[in-house]
């Protein structure tokens, strides 16, 4: 008898621990989450016309739409908007994926997996307690 209440002791102690660790998790996650809110997956592609500044140059009379077009990317960052410049091409299609956005999503995979990992081995220890 006293050994199963040692058990049972033991199994609540780790549950505690298994509690604490779901709710640093949970905090986690809701950080990341407020991350990617700010990050746009599928940035814009803007195309813009542009002035050298050259004094002689075309692009300095009035009318003139200037040179280009130029391609940009624009895109959301942690609340700032950032343009990047991409070149004369057309970029794919597809566009180009935010590493930024990649990288959060697969942190937030990962805080889940550990997340449903811990809720295994919670109902695991509480179907041992009931024994
Ligand atoms: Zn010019």
């Amino acid at each position: 008898m006293k050994e199963l209440s040692w058990a049972r002791e033991e199994l609540l102690r780790r549950l505690e621990l298994l509690d604490a660790k779901l709710g640093e998790i949970d905090r986690e996650i809701r950080t990341i989450e407020e991350g990617l809110k700010d990050i746009h997956p599928q940035a814009a592609v803007v195309t813009k016309y542009v002035s050298c500044g050259k004094k002689n140059c075309h692009c300095m009379e009035p009318g003139d739409r200037g040179h280009g077009p130029y391609f940009y990317l624009v895109y959301r960052e942690h609340g700032k908007v950032i343009t990047r410049y991409l070149g004369k091409k057309a970029p794919p299609r597809d566009g180009i994926p935010s590493q930024e956005y990649r990288r959060l999503l697969a942190q937030l995979k990962r805080l889940r997996d550990q997340r449903e990992d811990i809720l295994r081995r919670v109902s695991q220890a509480i179907s041992s307690l009931e024994i």
